[in-house]
């Protein structure tokens, strides 16, 4: 697994958001991220 923003390695986990998502954080950039966004747009194409 690597920083969407920089692709480092150095990921460490940072909680979790209100959804219950694993959230992560990049010790490199100190970007906060999470492994599985909620992007449901591709799947309302009506
Ligand atoms: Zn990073």
């Amino acid at each position: 697994m690597n920083c969407p923003t920089c692709n480092s390695e150095n990921i460490i986990k940072n909680g979790s958001i209100h959804n219950g998502k694993q959230k992560y954080a990049c010790k490199d950039c100190g970007r906060q991220f999470v492994l599985e966004p909620t992007n449901c747009i591709s799947q309302e194409r009506i």
